[in-house]
């Protein structure tokens, strides 16, 4: 295991979380890191809602992205650091579901589900996840996540 407070790794042409518009997808493109997810992570623009936040994190998960992880994360469930896996292969993100989900304390929330894969030491892993998000001052942030695996 190791923390990252850095980025390690160079920013990546493609978007990891492989976003692209869906007019460009039948043509099989697929959307370049600044187009996509860089737009938040490196350019510091507020995703417009929890479905780009969560893209968004993993990105910052397959970079090792410590700094954006916390910063996206509610303070009230928001761990002091991070540990990321050494020699973790994320292979990919599948959104599932994404739904807003009301009001809670006069703030907006939704939930996004999504299966993310990462192979670890030649072990492939699948995490399926919903995840809960609350925006509070226009500002999309994650809070706790259920696990949906079986
Ligand atoms: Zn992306």
């Amino acid at each position: 295991m190791t923390s990252a407070s850095a980025l390690h790794a160079a920013l990546p042409k493609l978007c990891p979380c492989g976003g692209a518009p869906t007019a460009m997808k039948r043509k099989g493109a697929e959307a370049a890191f600044a187009d996509c997810c860089g737009r938040y992570i490196v350019q510091e623009q507020l995703p417009p809602d929890a479905l780009h936040l969560m893209r968004s994190r993993y990105t910052a998960f397959v970079l090792e992205n410590e700094a954006y992880l916390l910063h996206t994360w509610q303070a009230a469930f928001r761990p002091s650091s991070l540990a990321f896996e050494a020699g973790a292969k994320w292979l990919g993100l599948e959104i599932k579901d994404f739904v807003q989900t009301g009001m809670k304390d006069g703030h907006e929330t939704a939930e996004v589900e999504f299966v993310a894969r990462v192979r670890v030491a030649g072990k492939a892993n699948r995490l399926h996840e919903r995840s809960r998000f609350v925006c509070e001052e226009g500002q999309w942030q994650y809070t706790t996540a259920v696990n949906m695996a079986s």
